[in-house]
């Protein structure tokens, strides 16, 4: 319907329209405005592939388009703050999905006709596209068992995975040659599909041998597989706009994975190799001796925030489940109002996706310039009368610095048992994500509140 310049010239805004997405997503005075570039570019990109692109089969397209758009609107609408990191892992998986997809139907048309060195550079796309694609799938299914629960969060470790591996990988490359000869001669679906195969244990065995406290690092390498598995879907389809978004993907999600390893200070091949954040480590248990906790209740808690001049809340995992962040604005202004200085530290790997606790403090209005980094007020510890730790845990694990064999050993930690006092919010005496006993919670001068965070907040408040 629309001539093809006009589609290239869609795609380019949209590239472009993509590239100021990705630019005002990374603050968060300007992350709306990036989430509307990002809109507005799909639905350009959207509509110029449909009228431009697409020239027959218009009622399948219509019905795909339909039943996708509907199921996505209804998922986004249902899907709870905490469920959103699984959302974004099954997402990534139907990403891997549609790569197999179609590099399978590119594979099987017979309308592509190549010959040559153009027959071989095309197969060779078909084939990185659905190893890709399928790895991507099966490691994010897995990622989501594990986020979601369904899976432990132990990582499982085979005897000799590393040769398992190397055994896939080898296995991967010598039926990519018999393919790609195979195919030369119009055969070829065999060694793609024992690929398929490979590829999809590969991704399973990858996700599956990584520990619980590692599960950030491979929630963005996910991502960026599944961007990289869109690119190649763009080879293969040679749509340029799919080219171009894929490795913006692909490459945004790869520097994503190596913030999350600094962050935790591990090495990326390490984490890839799995093994560690094992929560079944010697030291994981290790609590008995740590010696007595010391409860507080509400009224004690509101008294010594009454007493103090500099606070730091530190929100975890827990504030989200309790979705505490709007008594916590509410407790923040009061104090303010006092006087006090009230700060956020956030932890990189807090709660279970990047900048999950940087969401919820902004949907509850909270102002950007009292939320800092860890690296930005760690040093600060040593002048805060009181640290409010709200349903945080593996992010304020001293045993991280203090024990060499603990699973979570090396990854930085808000320190906030250098402060005066340090008042924990949580229900129980459970661990977080990475199942290691916190230390934290028997040191002298930590106060235990226990409850759910935002009843325990509420009453603090009026406390208050
Ligand atoms: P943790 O999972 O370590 O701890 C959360 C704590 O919150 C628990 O100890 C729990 O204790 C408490 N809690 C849960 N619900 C409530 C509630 N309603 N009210 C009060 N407390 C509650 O979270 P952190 O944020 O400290 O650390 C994040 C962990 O998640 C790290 O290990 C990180 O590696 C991992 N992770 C992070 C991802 C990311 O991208 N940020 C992705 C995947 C994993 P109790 O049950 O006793 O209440």
């Amino acid at each position: 319907m629309i001539n093809a310049g006009v589609v290239t010239v869609s795609y380019i805004i949209a590239t472009i329209l993509f590239i100021l997405a990705l630019g005002g997503l990374s603050n968060q005075e300007t992350a709306r405005r990036g989430n509307w570039y990002g809109i507005i570019g799909m639905t350009i990109a959207l509509l110029a592939t449909v009228l431009g692109v697409v020239t027959q089969h218009y009622t399948i397209l219509l019905v795909a388009l339909l039943t996708g758009g509907s199921v996505g609107l209804l998922l986004a609408r249902r899907v709870q703050m905490t469920q959103m990191p699984e959302l974004v892992a099954i997402l990534h998986s139907l990403v891997g999905l549609a790569a197999v997809a179609v590099g399978y139907a590119n594979f099987m048309d017979p309308s592509v006709q190549f010959t040559g060195v153009e027959l071989t550079i095309h197969d060779i796309e078909t084939y990185l596209g659905i190893l890709i694609g399928a790895v991507t799938f099966s490691g994010s299914v897995i990622a989501f068992g594990k986020l979601s629960g369904r899976i432990g969060g132990k990582p499982m470790l085979l005897p000799a995975r590393h040769w398992l591996n190397l055994g896939l990988l080898i296995g991967a490359i010598w039926f990519g040659r018999e393919f790609v000869v195979q195919s030369a001669a119009g055969a070829g679906m065999t060694p793609l599909i024992i690929m398929t195969v490979i590829a999809l244990l590969f991704g399973i065995h990858m996700v599956m041998a990584i520990g619980g406290a590692d599960m950030p690092v491979v929630v963005s390498m996910l991502n960026s597989y599944s961007g990289w598995a869109a690119s190649a879907t763009g080879f293969m389809l040679s749509n340029d706009l799919l080219i171009v978004t894929g490795a913006l993907v692909g490459s945004s999600g790869a520097i994503l994975s190596y913030i999350m390893c600094r962050a935790m200070n591990r090495k990326f091949l390490n984490v890839i190799a799995g093994g560690f954040g094992t929560g079944g480590g010697t030291s994981a248990a290790g609590g008995d001796e740590e010696g007595e906790i010391v409860p507080i209740d509400a009224a004690e808690t509101a008294a010594l925030l009454n007493d103090a001049r500099e606070i730091m809340i530190i929100p975890g995992y827990g504030m989200a489940v309790a979705q505490a962040q709007h008594i916590v604005y509410e407790l923040t202004s009061t104090l303010r109002a006092k006087g006090v200085n009230v700060r956020f530290g956030i932890h990189p790997v807090a709660g279970r996706m990047p900048g999950h606790m940087n969401v919820l403090l902004a949907e509850a209005k909270v102002p950007y310039d009292i939320v800092f980094e860890m690296d930005e007020i760690n040093d600060d510890f040593p002048d805060v009368d009181v640290s409010i730790v709200i349903g945080a845990n593996d992010i304020v694990n001293p045993s991280a610095l203090e024990v060499p064999d603990s699973p979570i050993a090396g990854m930085p930690v808000l320190e906030c048992w250098k402060g005066k006092v340090t008042i924990v919010l949580k229900r129980s005496m459970a661990t977080g994500y990475a199942g290691v006993q916190n230390p934290l919670f028997f040191k002298e001068n930590t106060r235990m509140l226990f409850g759910d965070a935002k009843d325990s907040l509420d009453e603090v408040f009026r406390s208050l």
